[in-house]
């Protein structure tokens, strides 16, 4: 089936100079600081991305996009006890998914190894980096505190020729892991931890998913970042605000080594969001310890979460646009992103009719054997979408909720002697409620008026109440699985989260009926089942044994909840 219908926040682009590092960029652009501007995204592929990496996706692909430059995609692959190729395939994925492409531009920190190396030597030579003999402990002791200055290695002032020596054993892989490090010689009492002779190389007898067993010491983060950089010629190089304080560190490496040209480092804010943990080490902790089934799970904020619940990537980029680009920490709630969701949703969605717990209806006066085909439409904003054929007959399943025997005084669905409009079909009325002999109600009896059909009535009587349904001879059985939040704070306790987990995130319906067109349904497009929300097909499913998703419900009942309990 196709369908017209306009996507909301289609395109991944903006205006030019509507945050803080548009501003920047644009200014060096303007000035002629810079010619083109490019852009990096460097995930560590040590875990699935979330949707807070999906902020500095959007950030740096999309200012590439809008000022014409072109962004990165680079494995900073310096840790390779924790990497693994699964991770490099999700990550790809994942931002291709999201609706970017770096094009030819995919790089990794290990292509660089060598020439990192090679300045370590430099640094080496002009008297900037020793090897030290201290263990991890001792360097962690020695370095100081926020108040007090570190004390200088007992092995900083070893000749160049010793350096070097001890550095290239270190490379031949002559030493046990932790023996030795390379060392920034820059200042032990600097106000900025991080300058107090950092760590620039480690020894780890590890295999690395790219270059095996070449190397047998890995460069730190803080001496590869920069350098990759300077070595693709990024011009803004945009990290999250816990860099701020490496920060000079970067520019020290910028500048006492001879790479080919000058990147700067810009921070913004992370994204926190309520209801979740955006950690990575959290999240492989929930996987492994199977708290969830998987990086995939349709409760996890990942991005191969997100969209096998159903979230589509556009959702995704008008969530990331509306919240911004900040200087300074904030928590954003959860109900943000489902407002971008239910904006695209309702755009986008096709209508269908599945109930979700069933409860029989028989309509006494509708002849037996006898089927009838109703219209019903697509999307009620959008002709193009078209319509469908539904079938009709003599027994119905309704939602058990949209009956009650003793009602309140404003409940207006069906009870006993109340009429309702069946969607698209016609008005009914219960008689009675059959009951089986431990007193639950089994079937509801009801009548139909034939007059009634398309769902007016022409003496121009009224109904209160417009029920779905589905023929219980035509419809499919299917498994629902009802997602809540997979915490149950607004904002976890990330030291304790296996105590805060929502007990209840996830709930499985066995018994759904769906509509028979739903047999076309396809994963990751989520249909809406009217009253319901927006649910779409999971790869669980089997042929005659559909599985489907609750994407978002229809309204915030969660948010009424949470006030309510
Ligand atoms: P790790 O603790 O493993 O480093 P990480 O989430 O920082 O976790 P990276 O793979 O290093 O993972 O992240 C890639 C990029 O995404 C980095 O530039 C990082 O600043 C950015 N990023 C990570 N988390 C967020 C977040 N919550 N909001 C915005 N950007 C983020
Ligand atoms: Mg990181």
């Amino acid at each position: 089936m196709t369908s017209n219908v306009k996507t909301s926040g289609e395109a991944a682009a903006g205006e030019a100079g509507r945050d803080f590092i548009r501003d920047i960029v644009k200014a060096d652009l303007d000035a002629g600081r810079v010619k083109e501007v490019v852009t990096r995204f460097p995930p560590e592929p040590n875990g699935y991305l979330h949707i807070g990496h999906a902020k500095s996706i959007c950030l740096n692909f999309g200012i590439a996009q809008e000022f014409g430059g072109r962004c990165h995609l680079r494995f900073d692959d310096t840790n390779p006890t924790k990497e693994e190729q699964e991770y490099i395939d999700a990550i790809e994925r994942d931002v291709r998914w999201l609706g970017f492409d770096w094009g030819r531009h995919l790089y990794h920190a290990s292509d660089y190894f060598g020439r990192l190396y090679n300045w370590a030597e430099d640094l080496i030579r002009t008297g900037k980096a020793y090897v030290d003999d201290q263990s991890q402990d001792e360097i962690r002791q020695n370095r100081g505190t926020l108040t007090e200055p570190g004390k200088n290695s007992p092995f900083r002032n070893r000749s160049v020729e010793e350096n070097l020596d001890l550095f290239r054993r270190m490379r031949a892989g002559e030493f046990p892991n932790g023996a030795r490090v390379l060392r920034a010689k820059i200042d032990m009492a600097s106000g900025n931890i991080n300058m107090r002779d950092p760590v620039l190389y480690r020894i780890l007898h590890v295999s690395h998913p790219r270059t095996g067993t070449a190397w047998k010491i890995y460069p730190s983060y803080d001496f590869a970042h920069g350098q990759c950089d300077a070595i693709e010629g990024i011009t803004h190089s945009i990290c999250t605000l816990e860099f701020e304080d490496h920060r000079p560190l970067y520019d020290w490496c910028i500048e006492n080594l001879d790479v080919p040209s000058r990147p700067h480092q810009y921070e913004f804010a992370r994204l926190n969001l309520t209801y979740t943990v955006l950690s990575k080490r959290v999240l492989t902790l929930l996987v492994r310890n199977g708290h969830v089934s998987g990086w995939d799970d349709p409760r996890m904020p990942t991005i191969a979460g997100l969209r096998r619940r159903g979230v589509p990537p556009a959702a995704i980029r008008d969530f990331i646009k509306r919240i911004g680009v900040a200087k300074a920490n904030s928590l954003v709630d959860v109900s943000m992103l489902e407002f971008s969701l239910r904006e695209e949703l309702n755009n986008t969605a096709l209508r269908r009719m599945a109930v979700l717990r069933p409860i029989k209806a028989v309509i006494e006066n509708y002849p037996e054997g006898q089927v009838e085909e109703l219209d019903a439409v697509n999307h009620p904003d959008d002709p193009a979408a078209g319509s469908r054929k539904i079938k009709f007959g003599r027994e119905l399943y309704i939602e058990q909720e949209d009956f009650m025997e003793s009602p309140p005084k404003k409940f207006f669905r069906l009870s006993p002697g109340a009429e309702v409009r069946l969607r698209y079909a016609y008005f009914i009325t219960c008689k009675e409620a059959v009951k089986n002999a431990k007193g639950e109600i089994t079937e509801l009896r009801c009548t139909y008026d034939p007059a009634t059909k398309g769902g007016n009535a022409p003496d121009g009587r009224k109904v209160k109440a417009t029920i779905h349904w589905v023929s219980a001879m035509h419809s499919m059985p299917a498994e629902v699985r009802i997602y809540d939040p997979l915490f149950l704070k607004p904002v976890p306790d990330v030291a304790n989260f296996a105590n805060e987990l929502n007990p209840n995130s996830l709930e499985l319906l066995n018994g759904a009926r769906i509509e028979p067109a739903l047999a076309d349904a396809k994963l990751e497009v989520p249909v809406q089942f009217e009253r319901n929300g927006y649910f779409c097909l999971d790869p669980d499913s089997k042929p005659g044994k559909p599985v489907f998703n609750r994407t978002i419900g229809l309204r915030d009942t969660w948010a009424k909840e949470k006030v309510a309990g």
